[in-house]
């Protein structure tokens, strides 16, 4: 398994400039061992993939569960399928919270994209609230065993993104601890369904990484790289987090 992934959300931002623009200022040599996933706005998939790179792989932010038809504005896995798009962020608290996504919903995502070989980043986080309460466990559980079953640990490649929401785009994030705590917890719960199938599961922190947190993030123990939103829309950010991880990787 590889240690670290790092992955850029571009969420709803970005254009063929900013693509070219970023790329350009790409001075880091992209090796196999720390991979480098971008999730930009679908419609920019094939503007990374010319611009890109080599060993960039490309990841979607969201697909439809079905798999066809006549769903105005949707685009299924076999389209991103056909642009070789490789991985496909589902569950993203903001599609939880703004499209009123559901668990049902996300274990229905997650299954389209595994039968079309797309390889989910599975997202899972509790709100400060839930936190507060001392809820996070429970509902990072059940995130996991709504989506997550023994077939599907055999049988499919796939990330889980641990992305606390009261980090995610505040500028506050989880200390290391806290979020190895969580991290730790997830590979608990995939070894009570699979305890040899479960170690080949990265688990990515998110929640405003960036140059300055990410080597005490990415030394812990259970924590696989990152998926990082604001910081990854700024070239210079994102190749220095890349690059912790790489002599991280080589120490
Ligand atoms: C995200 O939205 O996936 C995210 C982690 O955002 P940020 O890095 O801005 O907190």
């Amino acid at each position: 398994m590889n240690k670290y992934f790092i992955s850029a959300n571009w969420k709803m931002n970005g254009s063929k400039e900013f693509t070219r623009t970023f790329f350009a200022s790409m001075n880091e040599d992209i090796d196999e061992d720390v991979k480098i996933i971008i999730c930009p706005a679908d419609c920019y998939l094939n503007t990374v993939d010319a611009m890109a790179p080599k060993n960039v792989i490309r990841g979607a932010q969201n697909i439809s569960f079905n798999t066809d038809g006549a769903y105005t504005g949707e685009v299924s896995a076999s389209m991103l399928k056909d642009l070789n798009v490789e991985y496909v962020i589902i569950g993203h608290s903001e599609r939880r919270d703004y499209h009123v996504e559901t668990n049902e919903i996300i274990r229905k995502k997650f299954n389209t994209a595994v039968s079309a070989n797309l390889k989910p980043i599975l997202c899972v986080g509790e709100s400060l609230d839930q936190r507060q309460k001392e809820e996070t466990f429970n509902h990072i559980e059940n995130q996991i065993l709504s989506v997550i079953n023994k077939e599907i640990l055999s049988n499919h490649p796939f990330l889980i993104a641990y992305e606390p929401i009261w980090a995610i785009g505040t500028g506050e994030t989880a200390t290391p601890e806290i979020a190895n705590e969580v991290h730790s917890f997830i590979h608990g719960t995939l070894d009570k369904i699979d305890s040899i199938q479960s170690k080949k599961i990265a688990i990515i922190y998110g929640g405003s990484v960036n140059s300055n947190n990410a080597y005490d993030l990415f030394k812990m123990s259970h924590i696989n790289g990152a998926l990082i939103g604001g910081s990854s829309l700024d070239a210079n950010e994102f190749n220095k987090i890349y690059k912790i991880a790489k002599e991280i990787n080589n120490e």
